[in-house]
């Protein structure tokens, strides 16, 4: 049967999902459906390749991830422009993306053994015959899912985290871009063919679900909070652990003394980059009185010389430029002034960059997260006001600070669980940084050290070194000895 296709829409035809470019309606690729069976297939031979991946200790896998890394370095070229295709965001951006993503196997590939390995921990003197070791092993299989607004970085941080840590990944791509899911698959096998170590599963939401109740010992979600919540309830049946990785709308707050001219230009970065497509994106923004005009003004200058078409890409998702009009129309519905763009910018595919002032804070431009290339600027008396008002939603991904002083000291106090001080987004970009949020964000943690223990269980091991001179777990010991353990525990810890 042949479906009508909409450019950017993704099709199911005879089992069979077709991925198209959502400005030309160009076929990026099809890729086959999993059913449950094909997933829980998929999961059994990951099950056994994890055996022989785990087999081949933190060096093998360091010395096998580092190659994917440099193969992707080699056709990072290649990578852009099918991401480009795919999703139709301009290459320098999949560049960009690329260039996270090799980061975060880099350092998770180098780390590992130092993070995970056996180590052995100080005496506790109340146990001092035994010695204390700590490792972290692998879960075995770890189920990724992923988003389609940056279809690289987005499942490569868990990916590489898992694998480095010693487990096999099935990844579920989204349906909107199953292509560059794939390559990233298929280029991990050429560079480990023994085994099918990392696999994808093709389809719609259902493969996802299925994935989450096929056995796998972890998940890695990445997506919306409303999918969050459906991908906990199927992992909660067999009480399947997840990382959750969920929106956000992350706040810029510009104090006093930042440099006018630099946080303009990272505000325009900030929220227009992938046509404001991104997680971490900044939609809103909060400046002090004393130079909100200023930063108006060159926020209003810089995104008039972005081109739709060119640096702003279409609307990866058909269906959310409607979300994006609905933001626009009733912020200024509401009393907010569009002073670049507005309701006309919204010509579909593309959505043209849009500044907008004076916008309630009940608005949805300033409450849900709109996921287009909008911003909203909001005058505040100081920076205790733009901190509450930064924080005043059940969202706490990531945000940024502008200033000099108090800038350290403002981002501290973000409910966020990332902050950019006098840039945006970096965070993402330093493999040795946690990466997740707080609230309707999610929990856990991908990158950087936390990122690799999310993907293991601490394992604990005592080891006796000597007869126990205070014996308090036995059935042995005498009153004595159980007066003389508490004699030690005061010793130890009685004293004020
Ligand atoms: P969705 O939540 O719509 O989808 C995410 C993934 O979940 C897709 O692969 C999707 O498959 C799959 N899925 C859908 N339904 C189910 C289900 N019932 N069970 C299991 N899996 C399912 O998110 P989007 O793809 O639209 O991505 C955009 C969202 O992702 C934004 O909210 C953004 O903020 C967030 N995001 C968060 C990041 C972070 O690190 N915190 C980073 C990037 C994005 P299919 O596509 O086939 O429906």
């Amino acid at each position: 049967m042949t479906a009508t296709r909409v450019p950017g829409i993704p099709v199911v035809e005879d089992g069979v999902l077709i991925s198209t470019n959502p400005a030309s309606g160009a076929e990026a690729g099809r890729v086959p459906v999993a059913d449950a069976e094909a997933v829980n297939e998929t999961v059994r031979r990951a099950a056994e390749a994890a055996r022989w991946w785990q087999a081949l200790g933190y060096d093998g896998r360091r010395e096998r991830l580092l190659r994917w890394r440099s193969l992707i370095v080699r056709r990072v070229e290649e990578l852009a422009e099918l991401t480009s295709l795919e999703t139709g965001k301009p290459n320098a951006d999949a560049i960009v993306e690329a260039t996270a993503a090799v980061e975060h196997v880099d350092w998770a590939a180098r780390n590992a053994r130092r993070v995970l390995g056996p180590r052995k921990m100080r005496t506790r003197l109340l146990l001092a015959e035994h010695s204390g070791h700590v490792e972290y092993q692998p879960y075995g299989v770890v189920g990724v899912i992923g988003p389609w607004n940056y279809p690289i970085v987005t499942p490569v941080g868990p990916i590489s985290g898992a694998l480095a840590a010693g487990n096999a990944v099935v990844f579920k791509p989204s349906e909107y871009t199953p292509i560059v899911g794939q390559w990233l698959v298929d280029t991990f096998a050429e560079v480990v063919p023994e085994q099918p170590v990392l696999q994808a599963v093709h389809g719609l939401g259902e493969v996802g679900a299925a994935l989450c109740r096929s056995g796998v010992g972890k998940m890695s979600f990445t997506g919306s909070t409303t999918t969050a919540k459906k991908v906990l309830a199927a992992c909660a049946e067999n009480l399947v652990p997840a990382v959750i990785e969920a929106g956000g709308k992350d706040a810029l707050i510009v104090d006093a003394d930042a440099d006018i001219a630099a946080a303009a230009e990272a505000a325009v970065w900030g929220s227009m980059t992938n046509a404001g497509q991104t997680c971490i994106g900044i939609e809103r923004v909060y400046a002090v009185a004393p130079i909100y005009d200023a930063f108006v003004d060159a926020v209003v200058e810089k995104a008039g010389q972005l081109r739709t078409g060119e640096e702003i890409g279409p609307i990866t998702m058909p269906r959310q430029i409607d979300i994006i009009r609905e933001h626009i129309d009733d912020a200024l519905a509401k009393g907010g002034q569009a002073v670049l763009g507005g309701a006309g910018a919204v010509q579909p595919p593309y959505v043209s960059p849009t500044v907008l002032v004076d916008v309630p804070a009940d608005s949805s431009e300033i409450r849900d997260e709109t996921f287009g290339p909008t911003l909203t600027i909001t005058k505040v008396a100081d920076a205790n006001e733009a901190v509450r008002q930064a924080n005043d939603t059940p969202y706490g991904l990531g945000g940024a600070v502008f200033g000099k002083k108090n800038a350290l000291r403002i981002a501290r106090r973000l409910r966020s669980g990332m902050v950019a001080v006098n840039s945006t987004l970096t965070f993402v970009g330093m493999g040795n940084l946690p990466f997740g949020g707080v609230g309707e964000s999610g929990f856990g943690r991908i990158h950087g050290e936390d990122g690799l223990r999310e993907f293991a269980r601490a394992k604990s091991i005592t080891v006796r070194r000597a007869p126990s001179v205070l014996p308090a777990m036995t059935f042995e010991r005498t009153p004595a000895q159980v007066a003389t353990i508490v004699k030690a525990l005061r010793i130890l810890y009685g004293r004020k």
